[in-house]
């Protein structure tokens, strides 16, 4: 098993980013948003500033409908209102550091800045059929996944609901500007695959959920079965996430299916081995009817096996037929990194195994390949830029 390089800022060649759940605290608070509150909230918080608190269902069908939080576009409000409304529950909550288009401008990359400075990134896609944003749950990780650029920058801080939202807004306009190739498009999906992991920001993530799902005046909209919720693990929270009424999709980060190699893989697998994760990712598609997605980024010697991949189909199949569908996935290397993807014809093997078996299984596109598409790799190489520039 190789070792990959030491995190950066540490201070010995063999230090590990390590595991912590702990959120750091003492950073300022994201000011108050309208999406971080449901109908009722809203509400009252215009009716607490003396605005009348009916104009809380107008202001979020502008933010949900509109996309829009421009107290100008507010057209049936008062005029001598929309800026205080506006200000009141739309303050600026993410800026726009930068954007990189990729896949011949389907693809473009976002890296913001949120207001205590913290970066986050989200990725737009366009498809045939759907348009799909990859939203960050989290600025960092601590999940410590030692393939992962995110996780070698360590846990900065949870997103508040309305940083999350705020990622869907900019995209649902973006889509509907047309900014991807090929014309105005509809936002169809959201992917929590960016920075982070979502269920160690549970409460945020779920009301992020809400929004999203809720219908307009509330929410966007969006349909639960066009959500994806990818985890690397937290078992008992993947179990209350399938009592929330919310069937969203749950992906799972396996990458190893024996817990030798996934403890190695996935720190988190040191608390909730394979065999307890694949039990709770079952429970949750009998809860929801939702089939599971198994993520399995195919590395280079390590966990490519087709025997690996022969356990895995076992260890789905002896829990049920149908329930699951593996992705495969060619790793997207984070720079100067060991950590590379498999050979084609091994990965044609693993494939073929796992089909033999009656797994459905598909290969992940890897979009954004060539604008660093792994979570994390953006905010990296920027910081890293400007970290240079201070140092000349
Ligand atoms: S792979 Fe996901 S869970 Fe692991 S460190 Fe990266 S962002 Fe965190």
């Amino acid at each position: 098993m190789p070792t990959d390089q030491a995190p950066e800022g540490a201070t010995s060649p063999d230090a590990k980013p390590r595991l912590s759940f702990a959120v750091p605290v003492a950073r300022g608070k994201a000011p108050r948003h309208l999406a971080d509150l449901d109908l009722a909230a809203r509400k009252n918080a215009l009716a607490d500033v003396g605005l009348p608190a009916f104009r809380a269902d107008q202001l979020s069908r502008h933010y949900f409908t509109h996309f829009t939080r421009e107290a100008a576009d507010m057209t049936d409000l008062p005029a001598a209102q929309r800026e205080q409304l506006a200000g009141e529950l739309l303050p600026e909550l993410i800026t726009e550091v930068r954007a990189l288009r990729a896949d011949g401008g389907r693809t473009i990359k976002h890296l913001w800045e949120l207001h205590d400075g913290v970066r986050v990134e989200s990725v737009l896609m366009r498809y045939r059929e759907r348009t799909t944003l990859c939203v960050s749950s989290q600025a960092g990780c601590g999940m410590a996944c030692p393939f992962c650029a995110t996780g070698q920058m360590g846990l900065t801080r949870n997103l508040s609901t309305a940083e999350i939202i705020e990622q869907v807004r900019h995209a649902a306009l973006a889509s509907q500007r047309g900014d991807l190739t090929g014309g105005p498009a509809r936002l169809s999906n959201v992917v929590f695959m960016g920075m982070g992991e979502p269920m160690v920001n549970y409460k945020n993530v779920v009301a992020a959920l809400r929004r999203m799902t809720d219908p307009a005046p509330e929410g966007f909209g969006l349909s639960a079965r066009s959500i994806t919720v990818s985890t690397v693990g937290l078992v008992p929270l993947i179990r209350r996430l399938a009592g929330e009424g919310i069937p969203v999709t749950l992906a799972v980060s396996l990458h190893a299916p024996d817990d030798g190699l996934r403890d190695e893989l996935i720190p988190v697998n040191s608390k909730w081995k394979v065999d307890e994760l694949l039990d709770a990712a079952h429970d949750y598609f009998e809860a929801t009817g939702r089939r599971v997605s198994i993520e399995y980024a195919l590395i280079k010697d390590m966990n490519d096996h087709a025997w690996r991949a022969q356990l895995l189909a076992d260890e789905l199949n002896r829990r049920g037929r149908g329930w699951a569908h593996v992705n495969p996935i060619p790793l997207n290397p984070t720079p100067g990194s060991i950590w590379t993807c498999s050979e084609p014809d091994v990965q044609d093997r693993f494939v073929d195994t796992l089909r033999q078996a009656g797994v459905t299984t598909t290969v992940r596109d890897t979009r954004g390949s060539d604008i660093d598409g792994a979570c994390g790799q953006l905010a990296a190489e920027v910081l890293g830029q400007e970290r240079s520039r201070t140092q000349q």
